[in-house]
């Protein structure tokens, strides 16, 4: 078995949360190790041109002010690690986690960064189309250059489906989109913005039964009028979903509290604790309203600061 690592700070996930809470907490002299997570640099890395991070003027990508962000956080010496945690436990004042590789870490305080994921139908023919790279994506921005002068369809009805359907229309010749109930969750101004554009149907009261393909890729979308029960097929060789994102707070729910959607419940609003002394939490893990890089490197700054204190009231 290998030695158990004592530290004092761990903050698990890479994005602009997890890099944040890192750069201060390094710079704090709490020597912190941050374990990446699946997605290294996070929801980011997804993204193409970022203009609203305060501080790059000519704007910046995703990818690159990730890149940016992690070496920022190993100037100071965080020990930046690929792999995930999959196992925490709780219970004590040391915080016992467990990376993928099987490595147990107590760490003292703990920063969770971990970030959202997006959602999926979960239809058997869309993760099979997901898994073959043929057609189903859950961010346009990242995808839409592939269906460059083809039709695609998006479901969704939110305002990422509505940016990401607007986004698609200036690509595509055609863009439909499938809208479950007969009305728009998203804001009148971006769903009127979506109706306006002449390659963009709307359908309302429209549901997914089955993504059409030749195994390999994506050739239609069988949907179904749940008024009418009228089914109908629509060509296309993209199909873009974008239905909400899901926080991948999994392994802490047997401790830390969560809300009824699995977001980390703030134990103190204004400040980042948990309901779990020494345990902080920045980022989307815990945030359903802003969603935005700068929103989670500014919680990720709290989280940071409010470590360092709980350490220093520790030793006091
Ligand atoms: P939302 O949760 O707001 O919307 C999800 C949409 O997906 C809903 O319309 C929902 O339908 C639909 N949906 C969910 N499950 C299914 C399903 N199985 N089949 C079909 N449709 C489904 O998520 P968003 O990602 O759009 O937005 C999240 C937050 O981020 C919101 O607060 C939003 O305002 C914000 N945001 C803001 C932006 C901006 O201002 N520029 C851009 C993007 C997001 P139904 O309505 O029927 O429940």
């Amino acid at each position: 078995m290998s030695e158990i690592e004592k530290i004092k700070c761990l903050i698990i996930g890479s994005g602009p949360a997890g890099y944040t809470a890192a750069i201060y907490a390094a710079r704090a002299d709490m020597k912190p190790v941050l374990y990446q997570g699946l997605q290294p640099g996070g929801q980011l890395t997804t993204t193409n041109e970022v203009e609203n991070f305060p501080g790059y003027k000519d704007g910046v990508t995703g990818p690159e002010m990730m890149v940016e962000l992690e070496a920022q956080a190993k100037r100071f010496e965080t020990d930046v690690r690929p792999g995930f945690i999959n196992k925490v436990d709780f219970n004590e004042e040391i915080h016992k986690c467990w990376a993928d590789n099987g490595k147990e870490i107590h760490a003292e305080t703990v920063i969770i960064s971990t970030g959202a994921s997006a959602k999926y139908l979960g239809l058997e023919s869309e993760q099979h189309y997901l898994s073959t790279g043929g057609g189903v994506s859950a961010c346009a921005v990242c995808d839409g250059f592939f269906y460059r002068g083809q039709e695609v369809v998006i479901v969704g009805a939110g305002d990422s489906a509505c940016e990401e359907a607007h986004y698609l229309s200036k690509l595509c010749t055609k863009v439909t989109m499938l809208v479950r109930k007969d009305v728009f969750r998203a804001s009148k101004i971006m769903a009127q913005r979506v109706a306006k554009v002449e390659n963009i149907e709307i359908l309302f009261n429209t549901e997914t039964e089955e993504v059409l393909g030749d195994g390999q890729v994506v050739t239609g979308v069988k949907a179904i009028n749940n008024k009418t029960n009228e089914k109908i097929e629509i060509p296309c060789t993209g199909f873009f979903v974008a239905i909400g994102h899901k926080p991948n707070t999994d392994v802490f729910k047997d401790f830390i509290h969560l809300d009824e959607t699995g977001y980390i419940k703030y134990e103190q609003p204004g400040t980042s604790k948990t309901n779990v002394a020494g345990v902080f939490v920045s980022g989307d893990a815990a945030d359903k309203n802003y969603r935005q890089a700068v929103t989670a490197a500014g919680t990720g700054c709290m989280a940071a600061l409010d470590a360092e204190r709980y350490l220093a009231a520790k030793e006091h």
